[in-house]
Formats: structure tokens, C-alpha cells, sequence
């Protein structure tokens, strides 16, 4: 790509493509790990509030103090250890920035399949990069992680796998790496894992980024998070103050706030997409699919009957869209979006259609 306007590096960069948004068309959409759920009915009330003129009229807070401090009390944490953002890419883009990029050659490490929005970060940034092969099942072993490294970056639940780390190997690798950062990004820890949240007072090295795109059902909001010790939020914040000072609206700010504090209305959504999934896992496993063990609001599977790239064109015929990544090692697996019981029941009945249709 060439243009006698751009710079050098901007024609080398190959942006992140994200899932499709389809327009104007009813899909039966489980592409891009979406909730199915309306948010929290507390957090949206917010919207209908007449004082939402004058926060708007006015610039947000540039330091999101109230919904830092709503972070701070759902995590036992300061507000001090809380870092918001436009979204958890934005949050995850200024953690590249601030603790990734060196001037040695130690590479940054993350398997080699996980969200592909890090090695665009490397690119962006120019960090050295190190990919680290999963095993064979998906799994992370994380002795892998030893040695020289410029940091580590891990999706935990890893996606696209859905595969989930227990908290004793998260912190045998911040152990492995205690002069680096590790940032574990737990965008879907809310589907069953357990969160490195507990570990940061012990680790200064850890940084734990959230969103709530998934669980909370606020994708359209764009908000996420990390959690760390002082230094690194500090550190942050230096980043963040050097590109946008007010990045997170005050429409964001307030309903962040009410939704982060609705516990009840989370552990009552989450248990519902759980439940959905555990049935959408026995109903593909029925259907000869191999399923990765999954902690998220997505599984990955493989239809042994056909090519996934067959039937993911079968499937958007029938206007069922899921995600196929045309990538070495996964191309024969489709990701598919935990939707309701009846989004996955049709699912579910597409293919068994699909299949019965090739094979005839
Ligand atoms: C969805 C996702 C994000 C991005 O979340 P936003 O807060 O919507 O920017 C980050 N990391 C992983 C692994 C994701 O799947």
C-alpha cells in the first residue's frame, strides 16, 4: 500500500479487522462475542437522567475519579490502582507503549494464537515480538515463558481458544518474568476463570486489564480498565495524558459507574450465557465437532464432517454469521458467540441441516 501523503511507517502497518457489523439486515449475529443480554436496567436508567445535559455541556472528568473508585471497591482495590480508557483496546494500546517498548531486543512474548490485535500494537509501535506456539490442544504451558523477554502478553481466557490458566500458573509466570510486565487481559474472565485481580498486590510486575464489552453487555459504551499496582497505573496515566486527556465521555463515566456496581444483575447474566454454552458444547459435540474446553462467552470448534469453511459460507447463507480465521492452525475451527438458548438452537439445527444436505 502506497500514497505520496503517508509516512513511511503508516504504509507498513496492517490494521486489526474486526468481526463483521452487518447493516440493515436481521442476523442471527455470533461473530464478535457480543452479549445477548440487555445491560443492567440500573446502569441504563442513567441515561434518562435531566442532569446529563450539564455533564455534557462541560468537559468529563479527565481522571474518571467516581468510576475509578466504583472499580476500586468491586476489586478491594484504591482508586489509585484503577486505570479507565475508551475501551480496553485503547487501555491495552497505552499499556504497549508504556511498558513494551524497550530499547534491548528482548522480545515481547504471547502464543501464537490469541487476539490478534497485539501484533498490530507491536507493528504500531515497533516492538519486537516473540510468538510462543501453544501445545497441540490449545493449552499454554508456561514454562515457555522463560527467559529474555521485553514483557508478556496473555488473553486469559486465551482467545480464540476459550482455554483458561488457574491462578497458580499466572503466577508461576509473573515468578518467571519478575523484571517484566505481564499484562493478562481478562476480557472474558467473567464466564468461570478466576481473575489475576487477587495477585496484584504481591506482584508489582502485574497488570490486569477488563472491559465491559462482554459480560456487562456495553460494547457500544466502550469502556475497559486495567488494575495494577501505583507505579504502573502512574505509569499510564503518563501515556494517556500525552495523547488524550478525556478519553471517557461522561455518558460512559456515569453509566460504567452504575453498572460496575450491579453485581447481582452480572452473576444473573453471566450464569445464563454459562448455562447456554455448556448445552451449545453438548448439542456440537453431537454433531461430530471437536470443542476446545471453554471458560469464555465463545466456544472454538471443528465440524470433522466438513470443511469450516464450507460451512461458515452455509451458515451466513442461512443468515447465521459466526467468525472464520482464515490462519494457520485454525482454519479448520469456527468461533462462535455464545448467543440465547434460541439463537443457539438454530445454530445448532443449521448445521445438522448443512451436514445432512452435504452428505446427501
Ligand atoms: C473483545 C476483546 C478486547 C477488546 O475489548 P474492548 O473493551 O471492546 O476494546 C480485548 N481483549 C480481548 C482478548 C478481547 O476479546
Amino acid at each position: 500500500m502506497s500514497n505520496p501523503f503517508w509516512s513511511p511507517s503508516l504504509a507498513q502497518l496492517e490494521p486489526y479487522v474486526p468481526g463483521e457489523q452487518p447493516r440493515g439486515r436481521t442476523l442471527i449475529k455470533l461473530n464478535t462475542n457480543e452479549n445477548p443480554y440487555p445491560p443492567s436496567p440500573r446502569a441504563l436508567e442513567v441515561l434518562g437522567d435531566a442532569r446529563l445535559a450539564d455533564a455534557l455541556r462541560r468537559y468529563p472528568d479527565p481522571e474518571s475519579c467516581a468510576l475509578c473508585e466504583a472499580i476500586a471497591a468491586r476489586f478491594d482495590l484504591k482508586a489509585a490502582q484503577v486505570f479507565v480508557g475508551n475501551g480496553s483496546d485503547e487501555v491495552l494500546a497505552h499499556s504497549f507503549y508504556s511498558f513494551f517498548r524497550r530499547d534491548d531486543d528482548e522480545p515481547l512474548l504471547f502464543p501464537d494464537i490469541t487476539y490478534s490485535f497485539y501484533p498490530v500494537y507491536c507493528q504500531l509501535y515497533g516492538i519486537e515480538h516473540r510468538a510462543v506456539p501453544l501445545r497441540d490442544d490449545f493449552s499454554l504451558a508456561v514454562e515457555d515463558y522463560r527467559g529474555a523477554a521485553g514483557g508478556v502478553i496473555l488473553a486469559n481466557p486465551n482467545a480464540p481458544s476459550g482455554r483458561c490458566l488457574p491462578l497458580a500458573e499466572i503466577e508461576r509466570l509473573l515468578q518467571l518474568q519478575p523484571e517484566r510486565v505481564v499484562v493478562v487481559d481478562e476480557a472474558y474472565i467473567d464466564f468461570g476463570g478466576e481473575s489475576a485481580v487477587a495477585l496484584i498486590d504481591r506482584y508489582p510486575n502485574l497488570l490486569v486489564v477488563h472491559t465491559l464489552s462482554k459480560s456487562y453487555s456495553l460494547a457500544g459504551l466502550r469502556l475497559g480498565f486495567a488494575m495494577g499496582q501505583e507505579h504502573l497505573i502512574e505509569g499510564l496515566n503518563r501515556t494517556k495524558n500525552s495523547f488524550n486527556s478525556y478519553p471517557v465521555d461522561a455518558i460512559a463515566q456515569r453509566v460504567a459507574t452504575v453498572a460496575i456496581g450491579d453485581s447481582a444483575w452480572l452473576a444473573d447474566c453471566c450464569g445464563k450465557v454459562i448455562a447456554t454454552r455448556e448445552r451449545t458444547v453438548e448439542g456440537l459435540r453431537a454433531l461430530d465437532f471437536d470443542v476446545v474446553p471453554s471458560t469464555a462467552n465463545f466456544v472454538l470448534a471443528r465440524p470433522r464432517r466438513l470443511a469450516a469453511a464450507t460451512l461458515y459460507r452455509a451458515l451466513r447463507e442461512r443468515d447465521i454469521l459466526v467468525r472464520y480465521f482464515d490462519k494457520p492452525r485454525i482454519s479448520e475451527y469456527l468461533r462462535i458467540s455464545i448467543g440465547t438458548d434460541g439463537e443457539m438452537e438454530a445454530l445448532l439445527s443449521a448445521c445438522a441441516e448443512i451436514m445432512a444436505s452435504q452428505n446427501s
